[in-house]
């Protein structure tokens, strides 16, 4: 196919007009020029088939005429249109055309010429108009015939054809009504249909021609949208790659992770011991996390900035800000996640929380650590069993012993006071020291009945013990007091007050003992 000259967007524009060529001179070159390969066949022929044909009628001319000084002039102009006929086929065989113009004009002389030659032979014949008209007939169907028409004058050669011949025969012919009655029709019917059927082959030609150009633009446009979709997406993809934040792109259905960056794999593999296939679920530290995620990106179609905990490929654990949101990948729905380290501050934050919560002296929870525990506490109890219990413990005349051996040795007493009641109590209870000289113990899941009995132990142990202190022994006993609910409680404060007012009893009682508290 040749290519096509004109450009895409005068497309609109190309009007075939009632003659079945278009309306526009230059799409009509346009046409001729792309569609040469077919046309230049058709011009071969015409040339070459009419010429020879044109030429064999010599004997038809000896055997009337004789070899007479007409004939061989006759001759001549025979072999000159054999000529011509032989330089339209070598045009009709180039591979281009160079002018059209010229071509038409050639091809639309060569039809005249022979037909006015035609009408020179049948003056010199003379005889009668029956005869000759069986060969105009021919002729004005040959004429229509010769399209596709490259111009649209062509289009008249037939009438005028027919019309020179009607005046032929009117002055130089015998003939008589019946010869006229029937030439009437069939010349009229010989121009109705040549013309049909010349302007509906140009126009299916056109129309043909046409169709091609819109799907070869359309074919155009659709390589260059693959062109233009491959570089964006090789774009993504070097960008994916070089950006300094972690991402990963992985494939909705199965989680299977199809791509990730170097800093995605600087951050989850950095022993670099990843395997082949590998999974977002693998990664997360806890499922549930993972569902949270995905139940969020299900419902909004993006997440931002979650907190989550990961852990790498050797099992360490990973906190990471996680961004992530849905995508259409190859095909497939994707989800591209892009991720933020935060573990140092995680560990930070860490720490800044126990030490809110712890005692700075006796490394024991402090008063905000106590209600923190509290609370806890109240939210893991399972329902419907049993009670909670605080024992408030005070210690005796311990202002004393900072007037007699120094505040650095009451520290110290204090301290080792604390390590001897986290010795003594359960893995689950809660030692906090709630200020100065006065500590808390909370027990849940426990009666009164058993959280004295613990009260007693501790009261005892500390009074047997001598402490080692950088001056020597120290001895101490404690006043406690204990009070129970039974679950769920309403309010620690209220329990607190309780065992403060069983305490003052132990206090009031002598000191150096433990007070249930009853109402
Ligand atoms: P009671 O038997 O009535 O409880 O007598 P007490 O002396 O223990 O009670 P009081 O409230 O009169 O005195 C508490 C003392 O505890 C006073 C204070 O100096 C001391 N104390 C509080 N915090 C600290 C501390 O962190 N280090 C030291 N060494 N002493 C402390
Ligand atoms: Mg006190
Ligand atoms: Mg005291």
């Amino acid at each position: 196919m040749a290519t096509d000259p004109l450009p895409a967007d005068s497309e609109t524009q190309l009007r075939i007009g009632a003659d079945g060529l278009f309306v526009d001179a230059a799409h009509e070159e346009a046409f001729i020029r792309a569609e040469w390969e077919t046309l230049g066949t058709r011009v071969r022929q015409i040339g070459l088939y009419g010429a020879l044909a044109f030429l064999s009628a010599t004997f038809t001319d000896l055997s009337v005429l004789g070899a007479t000084g007409v004939y061989w002039a006759l001759l001549a102009a025979r072999f000159v249109i054999l000529g011509w006929g032989i330089g339209l086929a070598r045009l009709g065989r180039a591979k281009q055309v160079d002018s059209v113009r010229r071509v038409a004009a050639l091809l639309l002389g060569f039809e005249l010429s022979i037909m006015v030659l035609f009408l020179l032979v049948v003056l010199a014949y003379g005889g009668s108009a029956d005869y000759h008209a069986i060969t105009a007939l021919a002729l004005i169907f040959a004429g229509y015939a010769y399209v596709p028409i490259l111009r649209r004058e062509a289009l008249w050669v037939g009438g005028v054809f027919t019309a020179l011949f009607a005046i032929v025969v009117w002055t130089a012919l015998h003939f008589d009504t019946k010869f006229v009655s029937i030439a009437v029709v069939l010349f009229g019917f010989a121009n109705v249909a040549g013309w049909q059927i010349a302007v509906s082959l140009s126009r299916s030609m056109r129309l043909a021609w046409l169709d091609r150009r819109r799907l070869q633009t359309e074919a155009r446009a659709a390589q260059e949208a693959r062109r233009h979709a491959e570089q964006s997406e090789e774009n993504l993809e070097r960008l994916f790659d070089a950006t300094p934040m972690p991402l990963v792109l992985a494939r909705l259905s199965d989680s299977r992770v199809l791509r990730f960056n170097a800093a995605a794999k600087t951050l989850i593999d950095p022993g670099n011991r990843l395997s082949e296939d590998i999974f977002t679920m693998d990664f997360y530290a806890d499922p549930a996390q993972r569902g949270q995620l995905l139940a969020r990106l299900q419902a909004e179609g993006a997440v931002r900035q979650m907190e989550v905990r990961l852990k790498t490929v050797e099992g360490l654990p990973l906190d990471v800000l996680v961004s992530t949101r849905r995508v259409r990948f190859a095909g497939e729905d994707c989800v591209i996640t892009g991720m933020v380290e935060i573990s140092a501050q995680k560990a930070l934050e860490h720490q800044l929380r126990a030490l809110a919560y712890t005692d700075p002296l006796t490394g024991v929870q402090n008063r905000r650590g106590f209600f923190a525990a509290v609370e806890r506490a109240i939210q893991d109890a399972p329902a419907g069993v049993g009670g909670l219990c605080v024992i408030l413990i005070d210690l005796d005349h311990f202002k004393q012993i900072n007037d007699r051996y120094g505040h650095p040795v009451g520290d110290e007493v204090l301290v080792e006071f604390a390590q001897i009641v986290l010795s003594l109590l359960r893995d689950g209870d809660v030692f906090a020291r709630m200020g100065g000289e006065e500590f808390c113990v909370l027990l849940s899941q426990t009666q009164a009945a058993q959280a004295l009995e613990i009260a007693e132990r501790v009261r005892e142990f500390v009074a047997a013990h001598p402490f080692q202190t950088s001056v020597g022994v120290v001895r101490l006993s404690l006043s406690l007091g204990i009070a129970g609910c039974d679950a769920p409680i309403q309010s620690i404060d209220a329990v607190l007050s309780m065992a403060d007012q069983a305490m003052y009893r132990a206090k009031q009682g002598g000191r150096n003992r433990s007070a249930l508290y009853c109402a």
